[in-house]
């Protein structure tokens, strides 16, 4: 690892050089933060789990023609994948009023919301992630009209297919952030989905009970935090049924592509 060139390091992940120019390898921490940094931990196994759930995630996307910046998944903890241009702006996607919506507008969590919302904040830490609107991104030019056409319709995409997957397993997909990034080929640029989708960024409840299966359980001292991960996790086909801890999604993966071989 000590030969590696580390580009950065964030609060859930660092990231490396990649093998090949244009590459860069994500690293999934146990670290946890929440409320811009003032609350710290760690969730033993949680960078095992995001690595495998945002693997599945991402690939199902790219399957359905979500262009994303997935390569591969090169073992239990880091992904290959494709170098951007970071654009500043974190994508929300509400489907139910949870979170900061709810204290902002005094709407009841849980209700559910006539249309979907998309929010836009703007990705600096020192100034906590504030909300900005499409007149700040064109003002400051963050992103171009074009951009933020394209960004705002694949989460859209995005949001009907993570819905449904989620649905089919019995969980309500309340909201979620995205974040994009430009490739450039040619001259031109064009966007693609980056970062990482998991329950660290999302509000996953069970839809029968409205349990919390997110980092909510960390934010809010619910506990179980893991336990809540890994049954996404299950539920996404990713586990054995008997359960097992975080190193056994890795481990079933591996015995399936030996059994494929066979
Ligand atoms: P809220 O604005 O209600 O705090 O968050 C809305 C949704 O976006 C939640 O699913 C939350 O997990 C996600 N989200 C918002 N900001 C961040 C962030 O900085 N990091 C992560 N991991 N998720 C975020």
């Amino acid at each position: 690892m000590s030969r590696r060139r580390q580009i950065y390091e964030g609060k859930a992940k660092i990231l490396y050089e990649g093998p090949e120019p244009g590459t860069i390898i994500q690293y999934f921490k146990d670290d946890a933060t929440a409320f811009n940094n003032q609350k710290k931990g760690t969730i033993n196994g949680k960078g095992v789990l995001n690595n495998r759930i945002s693997e599945h995630i991402f690939t199902l996307l790219g399957q359905i023609g979500v262009p994303t910046h997935f390569i591969r998944r090169l073992n239990m903890r880091e992904q290959l994948v494709r170098q951007v241009e970071i654009v500043p702006i974190e994508v929300i996607v509400r489907n139910v009023a949870a979170g900061t919506l709810s204290k902002r507008l005094g709407i009841e969590e849980g209700t559910p919301l006539p249309r979907t919302i998309l929010e836009y904040c703007y990705k600096d830490d020192a100034l906590g992630d504030p909300m900005i609107s499409d007149e700040h991104i064109a003002c400051f030019g963050w992103a171009s009209q074009e951009e933020m056409h394209e960004i705002s319709d694949m989460a859209i995409r995005v949001n009907d297919f993570l819905s449904g997957l989620f649905a089919g397993i019995g969980i309500r997909l309340v909201d979620f952030k995205l974040e994009f990034g430009r490739v450039w080929e040619n001259d031109f640029s064009r966007i693609i989905l980056a970062d990482e989708i998991s329950p660290d960024g999302c509000r996953l409840w069970d839809m029968k009970s409205n349990e919390k299966l997110d980092k909510d359980r960390f934010r809010r001292d619910l506990g179980g935090e893991v336990e809540a991960y890994q049954e996404v996790a299950r539920r996404l086909g990713l586990m054995p049924e008997d359960g097992g801890g975080p190193d056994t999604v890795l481990n079933l993966d591996e015995a399936r592509k030996a059994r494929a071989k066979d």
